[in-house]
């Protein structure tokens, strides 16, 4: 059993070595550090290790669930303004309860979702800022849109209650880190593609887990996703 001020003390000590690696990472690709947000991700963890790294300093948070991102703002609204975001996949009757919590949206994959989200959003008068998820490695066990069909969501997609800010993609499954590098420079490319052809600003790129965050951080991500490096020491391995 680690004690309750053993896991701050770890998760402090993970969260400013991860932090300083995202900077380091952002200078050494000339981009200004403050343009990438770390988006602790967890998902691993009960609400109590969650509010740990809230205390070390991080406010975005990401979970994979709807139930899971709704019972943890829940648990530490308490922790002062934390920032939501949704990373794994979206049932449409998840939405109005998730909703309340005002997340980014990173993982819509399909127009269906993306209408649930804007007739959700009417209802709670609200503007629920999205990205569009891109399988850029085609993997069939990776979820996201196909490259071609992300141009025709992005059409239909802008309205009063939704607003599409970028992409968000994961490397496929066993890259290497080179190999990662390419696919997110592949993602970078078709960001900066959609927004000649559309005319619609797409400033953020969500890309970059605890294996790669520097080769995204290096294509140009603005938000990495980073669960278990920052855990590191406290799950069962
Ligand atoms: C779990 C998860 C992450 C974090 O992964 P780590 O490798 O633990 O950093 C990032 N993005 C998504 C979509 C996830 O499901």
């Amino acid at each position: 059993m680690t004690s309750q001020s053993q896991s701050l003390q770890q998760i402090t000590d993970n969260w400013q070595h991860v932090s300083a690696n995202v900077k380091a990472a952002a200078k050494a690709a000339g981009r200004d550090p403050e343009s990438v947000t770390l988006v602790g991700v967890t998902k691993y963890v009960d609400a109590s290790l969650a509010g740990d790294l809230v205390t070390a300093g991080c406010h975005d948070l990401g979970e994979n669930r709807p139930q899971m991102l709704w019972s943890k703002a829940e648990s530490l609204a308490e922790l002062g303004p934390i920032t939501w975001h949704m990373i794994g996949h979206v049932q449409t009757n998840k939405l109005r309860r998730m909703l309340r919590y005002r997340p980014l949206i990173h993982s819509v994959d399909s127009p269906r979702l993306l209408e649930a989200i804007e007739q959700e959003s009417e209802h709670q008068q609200c503007t629920t800022d999205v990205l569009l998820e891109v399988n850029i490695s085609g993997d069939a066990a990776k979820t996201g849109l196909a490259p071609e069909t992300v141009k025709e969501l992005l059409k239909q997609s802008q309205s009063q209650s939704v607003r599409v800010m970028g992409l968000m993609a994961m490397s496929g499954l066993g890259s290497d880190q080179n190999a990662a590098l390419q696919q997110f420079q592949q993602v970078a490319q078709l960001r900066d593609d959609l927004q000649q052809s559309t005319g619609i600003e797409l400033p953020e790129l969500s890309m970059g887990m605890s294996g790669d965050y520097e080769q995204a951080i290096q294509a140009g991500a603005t938000l990495v996703r980073i669960g278990s490096a920052l855990f590191a020491g406290l799950l069962d391995r």
